[in-house]
Protein backbone atom coordinates (compact mmCIF):
# COMPACT_ATOMS: atom_id res chain seq x y z
CA UNK A 1 0.00 0.00 0.00
CA UNK A 2 1.16 3.34 -1.33
CA UNK A 3 1.53 5.76 1.74
CA UNK A 4 -0.24 8.97 1.66
CA UNK A 5 1.81 12.16 2.18
CA UNK A 6 1.30 15.12 4.46
CA UNK A 7 3.02 17.84 3.13
CA UNK A 8 3.77 20.49 5.85
CA UNK A 9 4.96 19.04 9.53
CA UNK A 10 2.95 18.48 12.31
CA UNK A 11 3.47 19.81 15.85
CA UNK A 12 3.06 16.55 17.64
CA UNK A 13 2.75 17.31 21.80
CA UNK A 14 3.12 14.19 24.10
CA UNK A 15 1.16 13.92 27.22
CA UNK A 16 1.36 11.64 30.38
CA UNK A 17 -0.77 8.57 31.84
CA UNK A 18 -3.05 6.59 30.35
CA UNK A 19 -3.53 9.21 26.99
CA UNK A 20 0.82 8.57 26.69
CA UNK A 21 -0.14 4.89 26.45
CA UNK A 22 -2.83 5.27 24.32
CA UNK A 23 -1.46 8.06 22.15
CA UNK A 24 1.48 5.55 21.11
CA UNK A 25 -0.98 2.86 20.23
CA UNK A 26 -2.90 5.31 17.84
CA UNK A 27 0.08 6.22 16.16
CA UNK A 28 1.49 2.96 15.93
CA UNK A 29 -1.41 0.92 14.41
CA UNK A 30 -3.62 3.87 12.74
CA UNK A 31 -1.21 6.60 11.72
CA UNK A 32 2.25 5.59 10.58
CA UNK A 33 1.64 2.57 8.30
CA UNK A 34 -0.13 4.65 6.19
CA UNK A 35 1.14 8.25 6.78
CA UNK A 36 4.76 9.41 6.14
CA UNK A 37 4.47 12.96 8.00
CA UNK A 38 6.89 15.21 9.28
CA UNK A 39 6.05 15.52 13.24
CA UNK A 40 7.72 18.23 15.25
CA UNK A 41 7.66 16.34 18.52
CA UNK A 42 7.40 17.78 21.84
CA UNK A 43 7.32 15.85 24.92
CA UNK A 44 4.94 17.25 27.71
CA UNK A 45 5.27 14.50 30.04
CA UNK A 46 5.29 15.76 33.17
CA UNK A 47 9.31 15.06 34.17
CA UNK A 48 10.13 16.53 30.79
CA UNK A 49 8.26 19.86 32.00
CA UNK A 50 10.15 20.05 35.59
CA UNK A 51 13.83 19.15 33.55
CA UNK A 52 13.00 22.43 31.51
CA UNK A 53 11.76 24.83 33.81
CA UNK A 54 8.45 24.54 31.74
CA UNK A 55 10.63 26.11 29.05
CA UNK A 56 9.40 23.13 26.63
CA UNK A 57 5.52 24.07 26.59
CA UNK A 58 5.70 27.48 25.74
CA UNK A 59 8.22 26.36 22.95
CA UNK A 60 5.56 23.53 22.05
CA UNK A 61 3.09 26.93 21.62
CA UNK A 62 5.15 29.09 19.47
CA UNK A 63 5.92 25.33 17.15
CA UNK A 64 1.97 25.20 16.78
CA UNK A 65 2.12 29.72 15.44
CA UNK A 66 5.21 28.62 12.97
CA UNK A 67 3.56 25.30 11.16
CA UNK A 68 -0.49 26.09 12.17
CA UNK A 69 -1.54 22.96 13.05
CA UNK A 70 -0.47 20.40 16.33
CA UNK A 71 -2.02 18.07 18.31
CA UNK A 72 -2.20 17.33 21.61
CA UNK A 73 -2.57 14.43 24.29
CA UNK A 74 -3.72 15.15 27.70
CA UNK A 75 -1.13 16.36 30.28
CA UNK A 76 -0.82 16.30 34.37
CA UNK A 77 -2.00 19.52 35.63
CA UNK A 78 0.40 19.22 39.08
CA UNK A 79 -1.21 19.64 42.35
CA UNK A 80 0.37 19.30 45.35
CA UNK A 81 0.39 15.35 45.62
CA UNK A 82 1.55 15.27 41.93
CA UNK A 83 4.38 17.33 43.55
CA UNK A 84 5.64 14.82 46.07
CA UNK A 85 4.63 11.54 43.16
CA UNK A 86 6.89 13.20 41.10
CA UNK A 87 9.67 14.55 42.81
CA UNK A 88 8.58 18.36 41.16
CA UNK A 89 10.79 21.62 42.03
CA UNK A 90 7.42 23.19 41.69
CA UNK A 91 3.54 23.05 40.68
CA UNK A 92 3.97 24.00 37.61
CA UNK A 93 0.89 25.91 35.75
CA UNK A 94 -1.27 23.57 33.64
CA UNK A 95 -0.05 23.45 30.43
CA UNK A 96 -3.22 23.52 28.51
CA UNK A 97 -3.52 27.30 30.32
CA UNK A 98 -0.02 28.26 29.11
CA UNK A 99 -1.05 26.99 25.55
CA UNK A 100 -4.22 28.59 25.52
CA UNK A 101 -3.00 31.59 26.74
CA UNK A 102 -0.11 31.89 24.13
CA UNK A 103 -2.50 31.64 21.22
CA UNK A 104 -5.79 33.56 23.08
CA UNK A 105 -7.93 31.00 21.86
CA UNK A 106 -11.15 29.58 21.70
CA UNK A 107 -11.91 26.01 22.10
CA UNK A 108 -14.78 24.36 20.88
CA UNK A 109 -16.03 21.17 21.84
CA UNK A 110 -18.54 18.65 19.78
CA UNK A 111 -19.58 15.67 21.35
CA UNK A 112 -19.18 12.20 18.99
CA UNK A 113 -22.18 10.67 18.16
CA UNK A 114 -22.99 7.14 17.77
CA UNK A 115 -25.80 4.85 16.74
CA UNK A 116 -25.81 2.84 19.82
CA UNK A 117 -25.14 5.53 22.50
CA UNK A 118 -28.18 7.94 23.20
CA UNK A 119 -27.66 10.95 25.30
CA UNK A 120 -28.82 11.11 28.50
CA UNK A 121 -31.29 14.04 27.94
CA UNK A 122 -34.12 13.02 26.01
CA UNK A 123 -34.72 16.07 24.24
CA UNK A 124 -30.99 15.87 22.41
CA UNK A 125 -31.12 15.17 18.88
CA UNK A 126 -28.44 16.98 17.35
CA UNK A 127 -25.17 17.63 18.84
CA UNK A 128 -24.11 20.79 21.50
CA UNK A 129 -20.78 22.23 20.53
CA UNK A 130 -19.36 24.06 23.36
CA UNK A 131 -17.33 27.55 22.67
CA UNK A 132 -14.86 27.74 25.75
CA UNK A 133 -12.97 31.08 25.90
CA UNK A 134 -9.75 29.77 26.38
CA UNK A 135 -8.43 33.28 28.09
CA UNK A 136 -8.20 34.51 31.48
CA UNK A 137 -10.49 34.40 34.21
CA UNK A 138 -9.65 32.34 36.82
CA UNK A 139 -7.02 30.28 35.17
CA UNK A 140 -4.38 33.64 34.92
CA UNK A 141 -5.48 34.40 38.32
CA UNK A 142 -3.85 36.13 41.58
CA UNK A 143 -4.55 34.54 45.07
CA UNK A 144 -3.71 35.23 48.74
CA UNK A 145 -4.58 33.06 51.62
CA UNK A 146 -5.66 36.31 53.84
CA UNK A 147 -4.12 34.75 57.37
CA UNK A 148 -5.48 37.57 59.93
CA UNK A 149 -8.08 40.73 59.61
CA UNK A 150 -7.13 43.35 57.40
CA UNK A 151 -7.97 45.21 54.20
CA UNK A 152 -8.14 43.74 50.85
CA UNK A 153 -8.44 46.52 48.35
CA UNK A 154 -8.37 46.04 44.16
CA UNK A 155 -6.23 49.12 43.19
CA UNK A 156 -5.38 49.84 39.33
CA UNK A 157 -2.84 52.19 38.08
CA UNK A 158 -2.15 53.15 34.98
CA UNK A 159 0.91 52.90 32.90
CA UNK A 160 2.53 56.19 34.27
CA UNK A 161 2.24 55.14 37.56
CA UNK A 162 -0.97 57.22 38.52
CA UNK A 163 -3.87 55.99 40.80
CA UNK A 164 -7.16 55.45 38.54
CA UNK A 165 -9.31 53.72 40.72
CA UNK A 166 -9.22 52.00 44.21
CA UNK A 167 -12.08 49.48 45.83
CA UNK A 168 -12.89 47.59 48.76
CA UNK A 169 -12.79 43.91 48.59
CA UNK A 170 -13.47 43.26 51.84
CA UNK A 171 -12.38 44.60 55.67
CA UNK A 172 -11.33 41.01 57.04
CA UNK A 173 -12.54 40.41 60.52
CA UNK A 174 -10.27 37.00 60.67
CA UNK A 175 -8.94 34.56 57.80
CA UNK A 176 -10.11 34.38 54.67
CA UNK A 177 -9.08 34.27 50.45
CA UNK A 178 -9.02 36.64 48.00
CA UNK A 179 -9.09 36.22 44.33
CA UNK A 180 -8.49 38.62 41.21
CA UNK A 181 -9.11 37.78 37.49
CA UNK A 182 -9.26 39.92 34.68
CA UNK A 183 -9.98 39.28 30.94
CA UNK A 184 -9.25 41.99 27.95
CA UNK A 185 -11.38 43.57 25.62
CA UNK A 186 -9.22 42.65 22.94
CA UNK A 187 -9.38 38.66 24.01
CA UNK A 188 -13.45 38.64 24.79
CA UNK A 189 -13.84 40.30 20.93
CA UNK A 190 -11.70 37.43 19.51
CA UNK A 191 -13.68 35.10 21.39
CA UNK A 192 -17.32 36.54 20.07
CA UNK A 193 -15.36 36.80 16.55
CA UNK A 194 -14.46 32.75 17.09
CA UNK A 195 -17.77 31.60 18.51
CA UNK A 196 -19.88 33.04 15.44
CA UNK A 197 -17.65 32.45 12.58
CA UNK A 198 -17.64 28.79 14.17
CA UNK A 199 -20.68 28.12 14.36
CA UNK A 200 -21.73 30.15 10.88
CA UNK A 201 -19.33 27.71 9.72
CA UNK A 202 -21.50 24.77 10.69
CA UNK A 203 -24.90 26.35 10.63
CA UNK A 204 -25.56 26.69 14.55
CA UNK A 205 -27.59 28.93 16.44
CA UNK A 206 -25.28 30.93 19.09
CA UNK A 207 -26.28 30.98 22.82
CA UNK A 208 -24.44 33.20 25.18
CA UNK A 209 -24.76 33.11 28.95
CA UNK A 210 -23.20 35.29 31.80
CA UNK A 211 -24.24 36.57 34.99
CA UNK A 212 -24.20 40.08 34.33
CA UNK A 213 -26.72 41.05 36.62
CA UNK A 214 -24.67 39.96 39.55
CA UNK A 215 -21.34 41.04 37.59
CA UNK A 216 -22.65 44.35 35.80
CA UNK A 217 -18.87 45.29 35.21
CA UNK A 218 -17.23 42.29 34.36
CA UNK A 219 -19.79 39.95 32.32
CA UNK A 220 -21.79 43.19 31.60
CA UNK A 221 -18.50 43.73 29.30
CA UNK A 222 -18.51 40.29 27.84
CA UNK A 223 -21.97 40.78 26.95
CA UNK A 224 -21.21 44.54 25.56
CA UNK A 225 -18.93 42.61 23.54
CA UNK A 226 -20.71 40.20 22.02
CA UNK A 227 -24.10 41.70 21.30
CA UNK A 228 -21.59 44.33 19.23
CA UNK A 229 -19.61 41.52 17.07
CA UNK A 230 -23.40 40.14 16.17
CA UNK A 231 -24.33 43.40 15.48
CA UNK A 232 -21.91 44.51 13.31
CA UNK A 233 -20.82 42.17 11.10
CA UNK A 234 -23.25 39.14 11.59
CA UNK A 235 -27.00 40.05 12.13
CA UNK A 236 -27.85 39.99 8.50
CA UNK A 237 -26.10 36.77 7.28
CA UNK A 238 -27.49 35.36 10.59
CA UNK A 239 -30.27 36.38 9.70
CA UNK A 240 -30.40 35.26 6.26
CA UNK A 241 -29.31 31.34 7.21
CA UNK A 242 -31.78 31.64 9.43
CA UNK A 243 -29.76 31.45 12.38
CA UNK A 244 -30.06 33.05 15.85
CA UNK A 245 -27.83 34.79 18.28
CA UNK A 246 -29.43 33.96 21.81
CA UNK A 247 -28.10 35.62 25.33
CA UNK A 248 -28.85 34.77 28.42
CA UNK A 249 -28.26 34.39 31.85
CA UNK A 250 -26.14 31.75 32.86
CA UNK A 251 -28.43 29.74 35.09
CA UNK A 252 -31.20 29.94 32.38
CA UNK A 253 -28.98 28.95 29.52
CA UNK A 254 -27.84 25.75 31.73
CA UNK A 255 -31.77 25.01 32.37
CA UNK A 256 -32.91 25.63 28.69
CA UNK A 257 -29.88 23.63 27.55
CA UNK A 258 -31.72 20.96 29.05
CA UNK A 259 -34.98 21.46 26.89
CA UNK A 260 -33.21 21.88 23.72
CA UNK A 261 -32.85 19.15 21.02
CA UNK A 262 -29.14 20.70 20.02
CA UNK A 263 -27.68 22.09 16.97
CA UNK A 264 -26.52 25.04 18.55
CA UNK A 265 -22.95 26.05 19.94
CA UNK A 266 -23.00 27.19 23.19
CA UNK A 267 -20.63 29.97 23.79
CA UNK A 268 -18.80 29.87 27.91
CA UNK A 269 -16.83 31.74 29.46
CA UNK A 270 -13.35 29.76 30.79
CA UNK A 271 -14.63 28.54 33.30
CA UNK A 272 -18.48 28.23 32.60
CA UNK A 273 -17.02 25.99 29.35
CA UNK A 274 -14.76 23.96 31.73
CA UNK A 275 -17.74 22.45 33.85
CA UNK A 276 -20.25 22.23 30.84
CA UNK A 277 -17.81 20.64 28.50
CA UNK A 278 -17.57 17.74 30.89
CA UNK A 279 -21.03 17.62 31.90
CA UNK A 280 -21.89 17.54 27.86
CA UNK A 281 -19.56 14.97 27.52
CA UNK A 282 -20.50 12.70 29.62
CA UNK A 283 -24.68 13.16 28.89
CA UNK A 284 -23.50 12.30 25.59
CA UNK A 285 -22.21 9.17 26.67
CA UNK A 286 -18.72 9.42 28.22
CA UNK A 287 -16.01 11.86 28.77
CA UNK A 288 -14.32 10.12 25.88
CA UNK A 289 -16.71 10.66 23.37
CA UNK A 290 -16.09 14.77 22.92
CA UNK A 291 -13.32 16.48 20.47
CA UNK A 292 -11.80 19.29 21.74
CA UNK A 293 -9.99 22.33 19.32
CA UNK A 294 -7.84 25.34 20.09
CA UNK A 295 -9.03 27.83 17.53
CA UNK A 296 -6.52 31.10 17.24
CA UNK A 297 -7.48 34.55 16.16
CA UNK A 298 -4.75 34.26 13.39
CA UNK A 299 -5.75 30.88 12.57
CA UNK A 300 -3.94 28.57 14.50
CA UNK A 301 -5.61 25.11 15.71
CA UNK A 302 -4.25 22.61 18.59
CA UNK A 303 -6.23 19.66 18.64
CA UNK A 304 -6.61 17.21 21.71
CA UNK A 305 -9.30 15.43 23.47
CA UNK A 306 -11.25 16.93 26.20
CA UNK A 307 -10.51 14.41 29.02
CA UNK A 308 -7.69 13.71 31.10
CA UNK A 309 -4.73 11.58 31.49
CA UNK A 310 -7.35 8.90 33.34
CA UNK A 311 -5.07 8.50 36.35
CA UNK A 312 -6.99 5.49 37.69
CA UNK A 313 -7.14 3.51 34.79
CA UNK A 314 -2.79 3.80 34.02
CA UNK A 315 -2.09 3.12 38.18
CA UNK A 316 -3.96 -0.12 37.23
CA UNK A 317 -2.07 -0.47 33.84
CA UNK A 318 1.32 -0.28 35.71
CA UNK A 319 0.36 -2.92 38.42
CA UNK A 320 -0.03 -5.43 34.99
CA UNK A 321 -3.47 -5.84 34.97
CA UNK A 322 -5.66 -5.07 31.82
CA UNK A 323 -7.69 -1.74 31.01
CA UNK A 324 -10.61 -0.70 28.99
CA UNK A 325 -9.65 3.49 28.70
CA UNK A 326 -10.96 4.58 25.45
CA UNK A 327 -9.29 6.23 22.75
CA UNK A 328 -11.93 7.50 20.29
CA UNK A 329 -11.57 11.38 21.56
CA UNK A 330 -7.52 10.78 20.85
CA UNK A 331 -8.28 9.09 17.45
CA UNK A 332 -10.75 12.18 16.72
CA UNK A 333 -7.76 14.77 17.49
CA UNK A 334 -5.46 13.51 15.29
CA UNK A 335 -8.45 12.78 12.57
CA UNK A 336 -9.32 16.48 13.16
CA UNK A 337 -5.74 17.61 12.89
CA UNK A 338 -4.68 15.80 10.04
CA UNK A 339 -7.76 17.08 8.46
CA UNK A 340 -7.19 20.84 9.17
CA UNK A 341 -3.88 20.04 7.62
CA UNK A 342 -5.05 18.64 4.27
CA UNK A 343 -7.53 22.00 3.50
CA UNK A 344 -4.79 23.86 4.37
CA UNK A 345 -2.16 22.23 2.57
CA UNK A 346 -4.89 21.18 -0.05
CA UNK A 347 -4.07 17.83 -0.16
CA UNK A 348 -7.83 16.32 -0.24
CA UNK A 349 -6.04 12.30 0.15
CA UNK A 350 -5.28 13.72 3.68
CA UNK A 351 -8.74 14.72 4.38
CA UNK A 352 -10.05 11.96 2.66
CA UNK A 353 -7.93 9.86 5.37
CA UNK A 354 -8.70 11.61 8.48
CA UNK A 355 -12.39 10.87 6.96
CA UNK A 356 -12.04 7.06 6.59
CA UNK A 357 -10.26 7.17 10.16
CA UNK A 358 -13.55 8.85 11.93
CA UNK A 359 -15.86 6.15 9.85
CA UNK A 360 -13.62 2.81 11.10
CA UNK A 361 -14.02 4.49 14.85
CA UNK A 362 -17.53 5.34 14.38
CA UNK A 363 -18.34 1.93 13.02
CA UNK A 364 -16.47 -0.31 15.43
CA UNK A 365 -18.35 1.09 18.39
CA UNK A 366 -21.64 0.65 16.05
CA UNK A 367 -21.12 -2.81 15.29
CA UNK A 368 -20.75 -3.52 19.41
CA UNK A 369 -17.17 -3.49 20.19
CA UNK A 370 -16.58 -1.06 22.79
CA UNK A 371 -14.37 0.50 25.96
CA UNK A 372 -16.20 -0.10 29.56
CA UNK A 373 -17.32 3.51 29.38
CA UNK A 374 -19.67 2.76 26.39
CA UNK A 375 -20.82 -0.47 27.57
CA UNK A 376 -22.38 1.28 30.92
CA UNK A 377 -24.37 3.82 28.68
CA UNK A 378 -24.60 1.55 24.83
CA UNK A 379 -28.13 0.45 23.61
CA UNK A 380 -28.27 -3.10 25.61
CA UNK A 381 -27.36 -5.91 22.58
CA UNK A 382 -26.20 -9.30 23.30
CA UNK A 383 -23.56 -8.40 19.87
CA UNK A 384 -21.95 -5.50 22.20
CA UNK A 385 -18.91 -6.92 23.44
CA UNK A 386 -16.45 -4.93 26.12
CA UNK A 387 -12.67 -4.48 24.99
CA UNK A 388 -9.01 -3.45 26.05
CA UNK A 389 -7.42 -0.16 25.11
CA UNK A 390 -5.31 -2.31 22.61
CA UNK A 391 -8.38 -4.42 21.43
CA UNK A 392 -10.48 -1.55 20.50
CA UNK A 393 -7.64 0.24 18.22
CA UNK A 394 -6.80 -3.15 16.70
CA UNK A 395 -10.74 -3.83 15.41
CA UNK A 396 -10.36 0.21 14.69
CA UNK A 397 -7.20 -0.96 12.83
CA UNK A 398 -8.30 -4.01 11.44
CA UNK A 399 -11.87 -1.56 9.67
CA UNK A 400 -9.10 0.80 8.70
CA UNK A 401 -7.43 -0.73 6.51
CA UNK A 402 -10.10 -2.12 4.51
CA UNK A 403 -11.56 0.94 3.91
CA UNK A 404 -7.67 2.05 2.48
CA UNK A 405 -7.58 -0.85 0.63
P1 LIG B 1 -9.87 12.32 33.60
O1 LIG B 1 -8.52 11.88 33.24
O2 LIG B 1 -10.66 12.96 32.52
O3 LIG B 1 -10.66 11.06 34.15
C1 LIG B 1 -11.77 11.13 34.98
C2 LIG B 1 -12.59 9.83 34.87
O4 LIG B 1 -13.37 9.89 33.68
C3 LIG B 1 -11.75 8.57 34.73
O5 LIG B 1 -11.35 8.09 35.98
C4 LIG B 1 -12.70 7.68 33.99
O6 LIG B 1 -13.73 7.20 34.84
C5 LIG B 1 -13.36 8.63 33.02
N1 LIG B 1 -12.60 8.79 31.77
C6 LIG B 1 -11.95 9.90 31.30
N2 LIG B 1 -11.40 9.66 30.12
C7 LIG B 1 -11.67 8.38 29.83
C8 LIG B 1 -11.34 7.53 28.73
N3 LIG B 1 -10.59 7.98 27.71
N4 LIG B 1 -11.79 6.25 28.74
C9 LIG B 1 -12.52 5.79 29.76
N5 LIG B 1 -12.87 6.55 30.83
C10 LIG B 1 -12.44 7.82 30.85
O7 LIG B 1 -9.82 13.36 34.80
P2 LIG B 1 -9.04 13.33 36.20
O8 LIG B 1 -8.90 11.93 36.68
O9 LIG B 1 -9.74 14.32 37.02
O10 LIG B 1 -7.62 13.90 35.87
C11 LIG B 1 -6.46 13.11 35.68
C12 LIG B 1 -5.33 14.02 35.27
O11 LIG B 1 -5.61 14.61 34.02
C13 LIG B 1 -5.07 15.15 36.24
O12 LIG B 1 -3.69 15.16 36.59
C14 LIG B 1 -5.45 16.41 35.47
O13 LIG B 1 -4.57 17.47 35.77
C15 LIG B 1 -5.29 15.99 34.04
N6 LIG B 1 -6.19 16.66 33.08
C16 LIG B 1 -5.65 16.99 31.88
C17 LIG B 1 -6.44 17.54 30.88
C18 LIG B 1 -5.81 17.88 29.57
O14 LIG B 1 -4.61 17.79 29.41
N7 LIG B 1 -6.58 18.24 28.57
C19 LIG B 1 -7.80 17.73 31.11
C20 LIG B 1 -8.34 17.35 32.34
C21 LIG B 1 -7.53 16.80 33.31
P3 LIG B 1 -13.69 5.80 35.63
O15 LIG B 1 -12.50 5.87 36.55
O16 LIG B 1 -14.99 5.80 36.33
O17 LIG B 1 -13.53 4.71 34.62
MG1 LIG C 1 -13.07 20.27 32.63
Amino acid sequence: MNKITVKTPIVEIDGDEMTRVMWQMVKDLLLLPYLTMDLVYYDLQLKKRDETDDKITLEAAEAIKKYGVGVKCATITPNKDRVKEYNLKKEWSSPNGTIRAALDGTVFRAPILVKNVLPAVRSWKKPIHIGRHAYGDVYKNCEYRVPEAGKAELVFSNIDGKELWRGTIQDFKGPGIIQGIHNTDKSIASFAKACFTYAYDQKLHVWFGAKDTISKTYDGQFKKIFEQEYQTNWKAKFEEAKLDYFFTLIDDAVARVMKTEGGLLWACKNYDGDVMSDMLGSAYGSLAMMTSVLVSPQGFYEFEASHGTVQKHYYKYLKGEKVSSNSMALIFAWSGCLRKRGEIDKTPEVVEFAKKLEEAALETVESGIMTGDLMLVATPNPKNRQVYTEEFIAEVAKRLRTKLE
